[in-house]
C-alpha cells in the first residue's frame, strides 16, 4: 500500500544487539478517509496501518525495536 512515508530515527535492536537505524510508517490519514468514504470496506485496511505505524524497526532486519534516541 501506498499510503505511507518513513520516520527514522536511531534504536537499539535485540536481535543485531547493536544500536540500528530504526524506522516506523508515518501514515497520512487522509487518503484513507477518502478511500474509507468510497468503498466502506477501507476501514478494515486503515485500522491495519494505524495498527503498524506505533511500531519502530530495526532498519537491517526488520525485528521489532525500542528506539533510544531521536
Ligand atoms: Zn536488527
Amino acid at each position: 500500500m501506498g499510503f505511507t512515508r518513513f520516520e527514522e530515527g536511531t534504536g537499539y535492536c535485540g536481535r543485531c544487539l547493536r544500536q540500528v537505524a530504526v524506522y516506523r510508517p508515518k501514515i497520512r490519514h487522509v487518503p484513507h478517509l477518502l478511500l474509507t468514504l468510497l468503498t466502506g470496506f477501507w476501514a478494515i485496511l486503515w485500522i491495519r496501518d494505524a495498527r503498524k505505524g506505533h511500531e519502530w524497526r530495526c532498519l537491517d532486519c526488520g525485528a521489532t525495536v525500542y528506539k533510544t534516541m531521536s
